[in-house]
C-alpha cells in the first residue's frame, strides 16, 4: 500500500479543513475506504478520520423523526431499541452488511458515500425518506437520498465536503418497513437485486395511503421507484396488489449480465423480491397501533 499521513481531527471544521487543503480522504469505518487505497483504486497523501467528530455521531429520535450521524456504526444502529422499533429496515441492513467486525466498525454513512450500485443501506435510506445533511467550508445542503448518487461509484459531493448525517421522518400511523436483497451466497456477497420499501396503511389496516420502494443492484445507481410508489397508493393490501406492484418494478430496471445472474434472472428476482418486500412491510404495518 502506498504511504500516506493520517489525521483524526476532534472538530467538523477542522477535519472540513484539512479534507479541503490537501484532497485527503474520509475515513469512517474504512472497510471500503481501505481496501481501496489497498489495491490502488484510490490514491491520497492523507486520510482523515472522521470517527471523532461530534456531529457525525449524533444518533437521535424525537418528534420530527430520526437523526443518524454518518458515522455511527452498524452494530451501535442495531442496538438501537428506537430505530428497531420505527425505523426497522435500518436493522436489516446493518444487520447483513459483513459480519460482526464489519459491522463494529461500518457506518451507513460510508456505504452511502462509497456509492456502489448494489449498496445495501441505500435502498432501504431512499424508502425511509432519508435526506443527507452536506456540510462543506461554504455551508450546509440537504440533499434526498435518491439524488445523492449519480452513478456508479459516484455522488454530488465536491472535494471536501462531507455527510454530516441523515434525516427520516417519523413513521407515523400504521407505517412500517422493510429490506431485503437477494445474494447467491448466504452471507459475505454482493446483492443480485435489493429492495427497501416504507409503507402506510389506514386505520383499518386494508389500504395503503403512502408508498416509497427503493430499488438496488439492477440499475447504474439505486433509485426511487416512483412508478411502483404511486401504482401502490390507494390500493388494498393483497396478494395481487404486491405481485403487480413487482410487475411494474420489472419495466424500471436496466440491470447488468454478470457471473452472479443474468438480466433475465435479475427481472425474475425483482418481481418476486418487490411482492416479498412489500408484504413484509405491510405486515410490519399493520402490526402497529394507530
Ligand atoms: C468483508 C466485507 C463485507 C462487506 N459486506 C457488505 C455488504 O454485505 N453490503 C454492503 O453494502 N457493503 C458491504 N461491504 C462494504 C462496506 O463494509 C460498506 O460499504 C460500509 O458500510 C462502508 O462504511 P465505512 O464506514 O467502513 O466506510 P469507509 O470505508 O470509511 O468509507 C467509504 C467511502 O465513503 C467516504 N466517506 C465515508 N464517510 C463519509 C462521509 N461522512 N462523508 C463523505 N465521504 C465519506 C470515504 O472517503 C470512502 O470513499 C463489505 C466490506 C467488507 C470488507
Amino acid at each position: 500500500m502506498r504511504e500516506f499521513e493520517f489525521e483524526s481531527p476532534d472538530s467538523l471544521a477542522g477535519a472540513i479543513q484539512l479534507l479541503e487543503s490537501s484532497k485527503g480522504k474520509p475515513l469512517a469505518g474504512g472497510t471500503d475506504l481501505i481496501d481501496h487505497l489497498r489495491t490502488g483504486r484510490v490514491v491520497t497523501d492523507l486520510v482523515v478520520d472522521i470517527k471523532k467528530i461530534p456531529e457525525l455521531n449524533v444518533l437521535e429520535i424525537n418528534d420530527e423523526g430520526l437523526r443518524l450521524g454518518a458515522a455511527v456504526s452498524c452494530r451501535k444502529i442495531c442496538a438501537n431499541a428506537e430505530i428497531k422499533q420505527h425505523y426497522p429496515a435500518l436493522i436489516d441492513v446493518c444487520s447483513i452488511i459483513g459480519g460482526i467486525q464489519i459491522q463494529s466498525r461500518a457506518s451507513v454513512g460510508g456505504n452511502l458515500c462509497n456509492s456502489g450500485a448494489a449498496a445495501d443501506s441505500t435502498p432501504a435510506l431512499i424508502a425511509l425518506g432519508g435526506v443527507c445533511s452536506v456540510t462543506g467550508s461554504s455551508g450546509t445542503r440537504e440533499i434526498p437520498v435518491e439524488e445523492f448518487c449519480t452513478g456508479p461509484s459516484q455522488n454530488v459531493l465536491e472535494p471536501g465536503e462531507l455527510v454530516t448525517e441523515i434525516k427520516f421522518p417519523l413513521p407515523v400511523g400504521k407505517s412500517s418497513n422493510h429490506y431485503q436483497r437477494f445474494i447467491p451466497r448466504y452471507e459475505m456477497d454482493i446483492a443480485v437485486v435489493g429492495v427497501g420499501a416504507s409503507l402506510t396503511l389506514d386505520d383499518s389496516g386494508e389500504n395503503i395511503t403512502a408508498a416509497r420502494v427503493g430499488l438496488g443492484a439492477v440499475a447504474a445507481k439505486p433509485f426511487l421507484a416512483e412508478k411502483v410508489n404511486e401504482f401502490l397508493i390507494g390500493k388494498s393490501v393483497t396478494e395481487a396488489t404486491f405481485s403487480e406492484a413487482g410487475e411494474i418494478a420489472k419495466g424500471l430496471i436496466s440491470p447488468i449480465d454478470d457471473h452472479r445472474g443474468t438480466v433475465e434472472f435479475r427481472l425474475q428476482v425483482t418481481s418476486v423480491l418487490v411482492k416479498r418486500v412489500l408484504t413484509e412491510a405491510a405486515k410490519r404495518a399493520s402490526e402497529k397501533a394507530t
